[in-house]
């Protein structure tokens, strides 16, 4: 039986299918295992990897709120961000189905041509909910936008470099609408 207490958010690495079967709130990605919820991680003594998310009255986003989320879907003029929590309710986990959108208009000031030129699936992402019945988001301002990404290519971590990110790994270059929080690790 072995036990680990640490708090994940979406996106992150939790291990190898060698060393471990999926479980519930984690996803397979050629043979990785990352989060899908913010929790925390559960093994069991099958070496089934879990994240066990706080439970408690899932609150709706505000508007005004922070929240940080996980990037589903990009299509044409939408990125379409699971949220996972509230930012100074990080406490009480959101419905794991509660979904916002991200607007090519509200992404940042200036125009946006592409929008996969300002997120990638899987990015994690700070964003101020604009609208709280369509649960529009923005990430406008410095302190909002990517806060976590992963390499398109071999999936390795991108680190920030000046304006754009960089996989260690294989050198890729990616660019991001990027949080000035990026890599820090705080939400
Ligand atoms: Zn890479």
């Amino acid at each position: 039986m072995e036990k680990e207490k640490k708090i994940v958010v979406p996106g992150d690495f939790l291990g190898t299918s060698e060393e471990f079967t999926p479980g519930s709130g984690v996803y397979d990605e050629k043979g990785n295992i990352y989060a899908s919820l913010t929790g925390e991680i559960s093994i069991n003594d099958k070496r089934v990897i879990g994240i066990l998310p706080k439970v408690g009255t899932p609150p709706m986003p505000e508007e005004g709120d922070v929240v940080i989320g996980r990037v589903e879907d990009i299509r044409d003029t939408v990125a379409v961000v699971s949220i996972a929590c509230v930012k100074g309710k990080e406490k009480r986990e959101i419905a794991a189905s509660t979904q916002g959108i991200i607007h090519i208009s509200n992404i940042k000031r200036g125009y946006v041509t592409e929008l996969q030129h300002e997120f990638s699936y899987l990015d994690v992402v700070k964003a101020k909910v604009i609208d709280a019945k369509a649960l529009r988001l923005s990430t406008e301002e410095k302190d909002l936008g990517v806060i976590k990404a992963i390499c398109a290519k071999c999936k390795g971590d991108l680190k920030r470099k000046e304006n754009a990110l960089a996989c260690e790994r294989c050198k890729r270059v990616e660019v991001r609408k990027i949080s000035e929080d990026y890599g820090k690790g705080v939400v």
